[in-house]
């Protein structure tokens, strides 16, 4: 079942022309559509399915710079900087509070691993709290486990997902930008090494840049052209609670469970490290690259072999650009909600706050994380194909992230000076096995 989502109409018109075609409008898409609108680029935004409908609108809606890879914490607190600004900018509703998010624990390595973020963190000038169990007692007023300690990060917030997306586009269309849903790209137009269009199912977009922002279907789209970017999806079960006790004002993170207070004053509830992981032909190819993560995650991780593995995002296809593609046989992923990882949820936060004891759930569901191996997005231009960019692969964590994500990619297009170094995003460390080292905390 798919979450709560503002529909946004799609323009009638498919351009011959564009200065830039975006491919996928979830929040990578949409927020570098509307820099790039903003900069008076002639911008085509198409999705194959809805504006938000994948990732972007199935999130938990944590805002966050705590706890980000430190490779990434710089572009995390510009998009915090962003998102404060981003309502009144758009004149729109995106759910966003600076509400501060809440970590607290019963297990000694989360707090070590905490304290140690925390630490390395200062040297970016980025302050949060570590606190102490009477401190975390009282963040949490309600609660039943004894906490051995915390960490606050005042300057956090929440955004609501059913609205962020849609928002955006908008805004990105009255800046200019067209908007096509059920709108595949089938592939792109190459002449002399160069992308010169790119092939929809309702026709040819003229362009000399492309970014990509497909969501957990990038890498098939990649491969395609013979561009490998390593990418592998795990699936994870969310669910909505009806209205109930305010116990928190934003994100509250406990061992397994964590909450998030929405607008309409019930709680998105996610579990923490748990999902599923489906064999698949493209999660086989970069097995050794994604090895080590899967090794530090597998307790909370089932492995399966389903449909996906001849028809899903990582399959191993290849494609005629006149007839339909995968991506039209999948308008939008929506993977079915795991019932037991929803009773585990409802049960611990019950045992956490009897407060919370009698939730009812309105609306469960499943998303797609893809991920890549070293746990940070690519945000850049494929060097071996002039004209394409890629911003992808947010690893769990590109919500919060995307308004400076979406500045970033539109600073490469416009090559205008980035907002931040885009050196740790660069696609070429995928090809030349730079930097791949392991993730951070996600
Ligand atoms: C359960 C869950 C909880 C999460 N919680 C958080 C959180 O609390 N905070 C946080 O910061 N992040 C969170 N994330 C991660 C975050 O949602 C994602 O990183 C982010 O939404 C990725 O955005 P995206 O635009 O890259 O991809 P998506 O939102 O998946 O969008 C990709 C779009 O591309 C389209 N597309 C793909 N291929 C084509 C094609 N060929 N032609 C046309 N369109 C195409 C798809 O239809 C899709 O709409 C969570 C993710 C999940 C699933």
């Amino acid at each position: 079942m798919s979450p709560p989502l503002q529909q946004v109409a799609s323009d009638e018109q498919l351009p011959k022309y564009a200065d830039v075609v975006v491919i996928g409008a979830g929040i990578a898409g949409c927020t570098a559509a509307y820099e790039l609108a903003k900069r008076v680029f002639q911008v085509a935004l198409i999705d194959k399915g809805r504006v938000g409908g994948e990732q972007s609108s199935r999130n938990w809606g944590w805002v966050r710079q705590q706890h980000r890879d430190l490779r990434e914490l710089p572009l995390a607190m510009k998009s915090l900087e962003i998102w404060g600004a981003l309502n009144q900018e758009i004149g729109a509703e995106t759910g966003f509070r600076r509400t501060g998010l809440v970590y607290v624990t019963t297990r000694l390595d989360d707090f070590a691993q905490w304290e140690a973020w925390t630490q390395k963190a200062r040297e970016h000038q980025m302050h949060t709290k570590v606190l102490t169990p009477a401190e975390a007692k009282a963040l949490t007023p309600g609660s039943v486990p004894q906490w051995i300690g915390g960490v606050h990060s005042p300057t956090d917030g929440r955004a609501e997902p059913s609205l962020a997306v849609p928002a955006i586009a908008e805004a990105a269309r009255r800046h200019g930008a067209t908007i096509h849903q059920d709108c595949a790209a089938r592939g792109l137009e190459i002449e002399a090494g160069k992308v010169s269009g790119v092939i929809t199912e309702k026709g040819v977009i003229r362009t000399q840049a492309v970014l990509l922002a497909g969501g957990a279907w990038s890498g098939l789209f990649c491969c395609r052209h013979g561009v490998r970017l390593k990418q592998a999806s795990v699936t994870s079960t969310s669910f909505a609670t009806h209205a109930a006790p305010e116990v928190t004002p934003g994100g509250l993170s406990m061992p397994d469970v964590t909450i998030r207070r929405r607008l309409d004053g019930g709680y998105t509830v996610g579990l923490g490290g748990r999902g599923r992981v489906e064999l698949s032909p493209q999660g086989l190819s970069h097995a050794s690259a994604f090895w080590p993560t899967f090794r530090k995650r597998r307790w909370g991780l089932t492995l399966s072999i389903g449909r996906s593995f001849f028809d899903g995002p990582e399959q191993l296809a290849h494609w005629s650009f006149d007839r339909p593609t995968p991506f039209e046989r999948h308008r939008t992923l929506d993977p079915a909600a795991d019932p037991k990882l929803v009773q585990l949820g409802l049960t611990r936060l019950g045992e956490h706050y009897p407060a919370l004891k009698e939730l009812r759930v309105a609306h469960a569901w499943g998303g797609m994380i893809d991920s890549t191996p070293d746990g940070i997005p690519v945000i850049s231009a494929v060097d071996t194909m002039p004209g394409l960019f890629l911003s992808t692969g947010y690893s769990g964590h590109g919500f919060g992230i995307g308004p400076g994500a979406g500045r970033l990619a539109a600073d490469l297009i416009a090559d205008d000076p980035p907002i931040v170094d885009p050196h740790p995003f660069r696609f070429s460390r995928m090809i030349d096995g730079t930097d791949l080292g392991e993730p951070g905390m996600m």
